[in-house]
């Protein structure tokens, strides 16, 4: 212990460490007094512990204890064999030191960093035991669904020694069986299958479907795939709904076709007028030749002529001298105003120049003047000659045009993303007059999903296919919401310090780095830089076949798919035998990859494949120098090379790694590569040369940064929005779980019957006006469709009523009709109606709200470009609350008007219902290579740059309000406006 201290000191996490030191010399204490228990003893610690949580300790005063326990059992079963995952699997590990201060970090909700092959899974389960203790359930979550078995059945046996239960959630189970693996003690899963169980559970219909128990703990294994890749797309459950926009898309595609022709004959003849003029000798057409260059990047940046100019010599400095020098006088626009539309690669936006908007018909050109919304709206409040009604009408106007024209913009901008960006047999396929989408790192197709936000039906109308159904969200949640409603979080993976900080803002995670048992002694060489990257590969591929001939075993890291394959090929053609690993089946590749260190043994892996999976030395290896790291780019955040490095070297092994990089590599493309190509010109590199560099590397270095930063704009982006929805969520989660669970609502229900016949008499027969002045046609013909009450005033009646008399007599009349109904139907059915009502309108409205949410965010990311109202993320919580409010009262009055109206027979879920609910599809998408992302899609509104226009297209959708306020929320509830304070200090005061 006191080698390891000296070993790290300089590090800011040593003071961490340290402070334990004493915590695991007084664990080590209570093990050594362990020993001479006999099993039973030691079994009955369990209910000894439990019994002492119960009275009056704390997890915290048993801790030494219970680790020491786990310590004792992991010793009796040294030798003894099992079964994991139909290997038989001889127990081999007593925790060391280090694992227990990783352990005690685990428990106090922290991240352990602890590089890869430490045995983190050992150190789980000492925290783990001592948690379950309490009953409340422990989450053990894991990146696939392979290795939550594996862990469950290789640390099973130690838990179940203790005497607690143990189960394993997988993509195939039965509700019923889920549910009995949730009443375990210990619950192993992936973060999606969690995750969607949450969601579907909201989602049930009958009570006893609810599968989760209890958020309490959980501990995430690879935490920063799960926490930070993972989480850059939301978990959503959706259905399909019929819609109309398949009709827009066919309507704008001709129109797009015509830009879309126009630019690229641009684009190319000012390739051709750059080249001759470079083949010219003036020196004063350089610059000019430069600008060219420059617009046709704008235009279209994938152009193979110029992509392939690009490459020579000093064209990209030229390129990026003419780029600084209309940086500089900021005149970059006039660069893009010489195209129809110019693209952002870096942010994956397109915008349409006024040269794009004039090309349009005219009566298009038309539905690009985008109204400009609120300077009108507040003409209309200031025009004192128009009545109220009037007012109404023309802002319902305003709303409605400018509603119609953010949707057409938003579907040329679709479609014009779909021509450019978007591309056939690389980031889709058609199959059998289908759009499919290729998964950009394994290269397999991936049935059934669909881009979402219109751009599936842009592609679609591209391609001239029939253009399907949207579908709906039916449920959505991101992962950081997720995980953020357990008590207590904690975290373990090899690489979690560059992220650290992200861990923090995001998850309250703190970020603990613990020393390796043994020092370690990988060697990792500086990187080897390339021109071209045929180049590097035949660099990569003569690297292999030296190794693999001196009998060393190699592992090859790529980026996706394509670039395994294309090596593949090639160390075929070397006579090379390797394996191939896509990140797909994960125990077949498992199986694989545990055998990637023996002696020769090449193996080349996409950057998820085989996580998890322990790599242990052949015989003979340690002497060729352990097992070597190819690296083939680098991957867009440094953590997933410092993942890919881990490989070599576990527990005091030798190893090495090398990257080979190219100036082509994406990476290098988009965010280094002037700078890199510069730096080469002036070094003097040639062709088939290689260049290692500190230089070169921090350039590097600072390229990934850049997209690790943006990466995290993002993802902060993403849940910004999220978390404003999430408070709704929770609001009417809960509401609805009241209805789902309550053995009668029948009080609810009354309740609601009341305010919505008090909001009836509001709006009919305001306090302020006189009897003779009020709308009692109105009010009869609301009381008839909401109540099925048919209530008829006579002159000599009114004159003696007060507001208060009348909404009296209404409710008896309506309170009769509500007793009758249950007299009828009898206590029971009258209970499962009123439950249904609830549940199906909750339901329903939750739906729609959610796509109007959906839209009102890609409204307001449009119009955020525009500006001049505001954050976009305040003006979205005020709309989105404005929203909630109406649904919520539109939502009161449907589900009285349910109770009135049903009849019998309804209180199971109808067929549509039934159907509806197996056609839901679950989907996540996969983070398996990461490379730089080019396709990846930005959640909507994170777009900074589209178009400017569109707003609150659903405002010229708007239901009625009625007067009530949303319904209960609690005066010392937060608001579920999302604003953080108290509801009554918030929309509720005053009320
Ligand atoms: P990680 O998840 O940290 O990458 P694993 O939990 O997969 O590591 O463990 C890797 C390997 O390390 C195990 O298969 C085991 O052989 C070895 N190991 C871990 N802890 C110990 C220990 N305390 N004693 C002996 N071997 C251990
Ligand atoms: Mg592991």
């Amino acid at each position: 212990m006191k080698n390891l201290i000296k070993n790290i000191f300089g590090t800011k996490h040593d003071r961490d460490v340290k402070k334990l030191q004493p915590l695991v010399t007084e664990i080590n204490e209570h093990f050594d007094k362990l020993q001479s228990l006999s099993d039973e003893e030691l079994i009955a610690k369990t209910d000894e512990f439990r019994k002492r949580l119960a009275d009056s300790e704390t997890p915290d005063d048993i801790m030494p204890e219970a680790f020491a326990v786990v310590k004792e059992v992991c010793r009796r079963h040294l030798g003894q064999t099992w079964d994991v995952c139909d290997m038989p699997t001889e127990w081999n590990m007593v925790p060391f030191d280090v694992q227990l201060i990783g352990a005690v970090a685990l428990h106090q909700g922290k991240i352990a960093e602890m590089a890869t092959g430490e045995g983190k899974t050992l150190v789980a389960t000492m925290p783990t035991y001592l948690n379950a203790l309490t009953g409340k359930g422990v989450h053990i979550v894991t990146v696939n669904d392979y290795l939550a078995r594996r862990d469950r059945e290789w640390m099973g046996k130690i838990y179940e020694f203790l005497g607690l239960t143990t189960g394993v959630i997988h993509n195939q189970m039965t509700n019923v069986d889920r549910r009995e693996m949730y009443q375990c003690d210990i619950t192993f899963g992936t973060a999606n299958e969690f995750g969607f169980d949450y969601l579907r559970d909201n989602m049930a219909q009958r009570a006893e479907d609810r599968v989760h128990r209890n958020y309490y703990y959980a501990i995430i294994d690879e935490v920063d795939s799960i926490l930070v890749d993972e989480a850059r797309t939301p978990l959503i459950i959706s259905g399909q709904v019929e819609s109309s926009v398949h009709d827009r898309y066919r309507q704008m595609k001709p129109t797009v076709d015509i830009l879309e022709r126009k630019q690229r004959t641009l684009v190319n003849d000012m390739i051709a007028k750059a080249e001759n003029m470079l083949a010219g000798e003036k020196s004063e057409d350089e610059f000019e030749a430069g600008l060219l260059l420059l617009t046709a990047t704008h235009g279209a940046p994938k152009n193979k002529k110029l992509l392939k100019i690009l490459k020579e010599t000093g064209m990209k400095k030229l390129v990026n001298d003419v780029e600084s020098v209309f940086m500089r006088d900021k005149k970059l626009n006039d660069v893009d105003e010489q195209l129809y539309y110019f693209i952002d690669e870096r942010e994956h936006a397109i915008v349409l120049t006024d040269m794009g908007t004039a090309l349009l018909s005219p009566a298009e050109q038309n539905m690009f003047e985008i109204p400009d919304i609120s300077t009108m709206l507040s003409e209309l409040e200031g025009d004192e000659s128009l009545s109220a009604e009037e007012r109404q009408k023309k802002s319902d106007e305003i709303y409605r045009i400018h509603g119609e024209r953010s949707e057409k913009v938003h579907a040329i901008n679709q479609l014009l993303r779909a021509y450019t960006l978007y591309e056939k047999d690389v980031e889709y396929v058609l199959e059998n007059g289908k759009v499919m989408i290729v998964d950009e790192f394994t290269g397999r197709i991936l049935p059934g999903r669909r881009y979402s936000d219109g751009l599936h039906q842009a592609i679609e109308a591209k391609e001239g296919v029939r253009i399907e159904a949207e579908s709906q969200t039916l449920a959505t949640i991101t992962l950081q919401n997720y995980f953020r409603m357990y008590e207590k979080l904690a975290g373990m993976t090899g690489t979690a310090e560059t992220e650290a900080s992200e861990f923090f803002d995001i998850y309250k995670l703190d970020v603990m780095v613990i020393p390796t048992n043994q020092p370690m002694v990988r060697v990792d060489t500086e990187d080897q830089i390339y021109r071209t990257r045929p180049e590097k590969y035949k660099a990569i591929i003569n690297e292999i076949t030296e190794r693999h001939n001196a009998g060393q075993p190699v592992l090859v890291g790529t980026v996706s798919v394509d670039v395994s394959e294309t090596l593949s090929r090639m160390l075929k053609r070397a006579g090379v035998p390797h394996n191939v690993l896509n990140a797909k089946q994960h125990q077949r590749e498992a199986e694989i990859i545990t055998r990637a260190g023996e002696s020769g043994s090449v193996t080349i892996a996409t950057n998820m494949a085989g996580r998890g999976t322990d790599i242990r030395l052949g015989e003979g290896v340690v002497e060729r120098g352990g097992l070597h790291i190819v690296g083939t780019e680098r991957h867009e955040a440094r953590r997933i090379d410092r993942q890919l490095r881990g490989r070599a070297g576990r527990q005091g092994d030798p190893g090495s790694s090398a990257f080979f990089l190219s100036l082509e590599d994406d990476l290098m493309r988009l965010f280094g590569g002037e700078r890199l190509a510069t730096v080469m010109d002036r070094l003097g590199v040639q062709d088939d040369e290689v260049i290692t560099h500190k230089m070169v590397t921090r350039a590097i270095e600072r390229a990934q940064k850049k997209v690790e930063a943006q990466n995290f704009a993002i993802r902060k982006h993403t849940l910004d929005y999220d978390d404003v929805m999430n408070v709704q969520r929770k609001w009417i989660y809960e509401r609805r779980l009241a209805a789902l669970e309550r053995e009668s609502i029948k009080d609810e229900v009354v309740e609601l019957i009341e305010q919505v016949l008090e909001a009836l008499v509001d709006n009919h027969c305001p306090e302020k006006e006189y009897p003779e002045n009020w709308n009692l046609s109105g009010l009869t013909d609301d009381l008839r469709q909401v109540f099925l009450l048919n209530l008829r005033f006579r002159e000599e009646d009114i004159t003696g009523l007060t507001r208060e008399t009348l909404r009296d007599k209404i409710l008896e009349a309506v309170m009769h009709i509500f007793r009758q109904k249950e007299l009828t139907y009898g206590e029971e059915v009258m209970r499962q109606l009123e439950r249904y009502a609830v549940l199906s309108t909750i339901d329903r409205h939750w739906r729609d709200h959610l796509a109007e949410m959906d839209e009102l965010r890609t409204g307001i990311g449009l119009r955020a470009y525009h500006g001049g109202m505001g954050k976009p993320i305040d003006i979205y919580k005020r709309e989105a609350f404005k929203m909630l409010e109406q649904m919520s009262a539109t939502c009161d009055r449907e589900i009285v008007n349910l109770v009135y109206k049903l009849q019998i027979k309804v209180p199971e879920k109808s067929r549509v219902e039934r159907r509806r609910e197996m056609d839901a599809v679950a989907s996540h998408a996969d983070s398996t290579g990461m490379g730089y992302a080019s396709a990846v899609q930005a959640p909507a509104g994170a777009e900074t740059a589209k178009n400017p226009m569109a707003e609150a297209s659903q405002a010229g959708k708007q239901t009625r309000t009625y007067k009530r306020k949303v319904a209960k929320v609690g005066r010392n509830e937060p608001c579920p406006c999302g604003s953080g304070k108290k509801y009554k200090k918030c929309h509720g005061a005053g009320e």
